[in-house]
């Protein structure tokens, strides 16, 4: 359990562990979206393995940015006292642009790990 969290943060591959998922992390300021490996270098794993296989990732990165929200809406409104609910929910929308492709990228790492065979 606490290896395979340690590959999913490291992004490597479910298989050998070693091979990296992601050849581009993605830039937002740049709009470089994350760019995926098709296969592990090391032990040639189909990281896609149909078409559409990462649909399933949206409901991860969906979870993700509900998570994130609710944290930076207590954040927001008990740490740093914010009143102003509209003030906040703009802050909230900004962040989650600003953690869109950090999002995309964990939620398709978890993915993989979940389902690998
Ligand atoms: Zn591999």
């Amino acid at each position: 359990m606490w290896r395979t969290l340690q590959h999913m943060y490291k992004g490597t591959c479910p298989n050998c562990n070693k091979g990296e998922i992601f050849k581009q992390k993605g830039v937002l300021y740049k709009f470089k979206m994350p760019k995926m490996n098709e296969y592990c270098s090391i032990c040639e794993y189909k990281f896609e393995k149909e078409p559409g296989y990462f649909y399933g990732a949206m409901y991860v990165s969906y979870m993700l940015t509900v998570g994130e929200a609710i944290v930076f809406y207590f954040m927001l409104s008990y740490i740093f006292q914010f009143e102003d609910n509209f003030k906040i929910f703009i802050m909230i929308a900004i962040s989650m642009i600003g953690l869109s492709f950090f999002n995309m990228r964990i939620s398709r790492i978890i993915w993989i790990h979940l389902f690998k065979n």
